[in-house]
């Protein structure tokens, strides 16, 4: 028997900046939006998915077991490595098929000790926190005066020159927004603000944390040095504490600060992709891949980033095989190794599947914490767009509309994407999640069930559905005019 759900569709635009997320592209997209109310014929079988997703808590316990038995997950660390054990084992117990690692190596580096003062003219510890991938401060760290660029736009515009030996602190606060599109602009400080500073003779460099929220706890997360410039270290300060600087900063005073970071680095160490499968029944070769990333910072226990992504995309896949599916297609789950250090899980995805990309018709991660699922986006094209029509109407009485505008379906997925894969992601609520990505915060009690359970139900109705479309995903469209 078939309900008939009265659905409001969201046909056009919303004012769209693209899903923020680790490396993902800021986009603008013109406003335009009209409502439609069109009759949907519900799938009893999605029905089903969902009731099974809602009333359990599959994605939840997932999450909860391996952010408490594994912990925190460091890209090439014991953690991770353990993680990928961790993995395999629940993929096997979960049902899926062909569980295998497919390992990599990653540039070392682990964190040391960490540790900021103001020498004058009010002593005082700060909360600081090393960025991935920065290089120690010499023997004894560095003390030295402060130089104060409000944002990465004003170090970027100062003249070469000047600023030789100082400590530059870069300030600039990041806004909340749903869809985190204030993350691409506040996190240029982090990605360059170690190379602009060096470019102008500074010996270190302390940012306001790209975060926000207003904890004492830094925000970590990868930096970049420009291969020609010398390496300076970086670290990030926590919110109050950079507004301690600016306070002091605004009474007119010469700040001198003591900064230590020992990180180690160097040399090479074992990650990897853990794969399992729902084979297809009718399709086998046409894969769909779905996941989450399985490494995160070493401060918390990347429950939000992106133990949530692992458990949502698991958890939809295993609601698939409770419901005694078998979908047409292979649904792919992979838990991506060392995306926080550079996608590099996504990377050698890549190579390592280069001579079968063309058999992937459709690919999503989950990578953005644990909140409610709002809207879809897809990069797929012409008359197949239909069918992710279809599955957005499905699936739109989870308060679920139709997002246009592109995406890549999400960081690990970037590669891939770039090789032709089509993509598709669920967008997810991003308002607090800046307040504990890459801190000590990041821990398992930040989840809500209910929400994760509402992620499983649409992820468990998408993969369903795009596994039984016989819509071909990869087509273009016919050329217009
Ligand atoms: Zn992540």
């Amino acid at each position: 028997m078939k309900n008939l759900f009265l659905s409001t569709i969201a046909a056009v635009a919303l004012a769209a900046c693209a899903q923020q997320s680790s490396g993902e592209l800021t986009k603008s997209d013109p406003v335009e939006t009209s409502t439609t109310e069109v009759a949907v014929d519900l799938d009893p079988t999605v029905e089903r998915l969902i009731e099974i997703a809602s009333n359990g808590t599959h994605g939840y316990d997932i999450t909860r077991d391996l952010t408490t038995e594994i912990g925190p997950r460091l890209a090439g660390s014991p953690g991770e490595a353990r993680a990928r054990d961790w993995t395999v084992e629940r993929f096997k117990a979960l049902g899926f098929e062909n569980v295998r690692i497919e390992p990599f190596s990653v540039p070392r580096w682990e964190r040391g000790e960490e540790f900021a003062e103001i020498i004058s003219p009010s002593p005082q510890q700060l909360y600081i926190t090393a960025l991935g991938g920065s290089v120690a401060t010499p023997e004894g760290g560095i003390e030295a005066k402060i130089a104060y660029f409000p944002s990465f736009e004003d170090l970027e515009s100062a003249p070469e020159g000047g600023l030789d030996g100082k400590i530059v602190f870069i300030s600039g606060r990041m806004k909340k927004a749903h869809d985190g599109a204030g993350y691409g602009p506040a996190n240029k400080k982090r990605q360059k603000g170690a190379s602009e500073a060096a470019k102008r003779g500074a010996a270190a460099v302390v940012i306001r944390s790209v975060g926000t929220d207003s904890h004492r706890f830094p925000h970590t997360g990868q930096m970049r040095y420009d291969a020609d410039l010398p390496k300076i270290p970086i670290g990030a300060l926590s919110a109050p504490d950079a507004d301690q600087l600016e306070r002091l900063l605004e009474n007119g005073e010469d700040i001198t600060l003591r900064l230590t970071l020992t990180p180690q680095y160097g040399g090479e160490l074992p990650s990897g992709n853990v794969i399992g499968e729902i084979v297809g029944s009718e399709k086998p070769e046409e894969i769909i891949v779905i996941g989450g990333h399985l490494d995160s910072w070493d401060l918390g226990t990347g429950a939000i980033d992106d133990g949530a992504g692992i458990g949502i995309t698991a958890g939809a896949a295993q609601v698939l095989l409770e419901a005694g599916l078998k979908p047409k297609r292979t649904i792919r789950i992979v838990a991506f190794g060392a995306e926080e250090i550079g996608l590099l899980g996504g990377y050698a995805y890549v190579d390592q599947h280069l001579d079968n990309l063309h058999n992937h018709v459709l690919a999503s991660e989950s990578d953005f914490g644990a909140e409610r699922v709002y809207a879809v986006r897809s990069s797929v094209q012409g008359e197949a767009r239909k069918d992710i029509y279809n599955i957005q109407k499905q699936i739109a009485h989870l308060g679920i509309e139709m997002e246009e505008g592109q995406t890549h379906g999400g960081p690990d997925i970037i590669p891939m994407f770039a090789k032709g894969v089509p993509a598709i992601r669920l967008q997810q609520d991003g308002t607090d999640y800046f307040d504990l990505h890459h801190t000590p915060d990041d821990t398992f009690d930040k989840i809500n069930p209910e929400a994760m359970a509402q992620n499983v139900a649409a992820w468990a109705a998408m993969i369903w559905l795009a596994s039984e479309s016989d819509a071909d995903f990869r087509a273009l469209p016919a050329a217009s005019e």
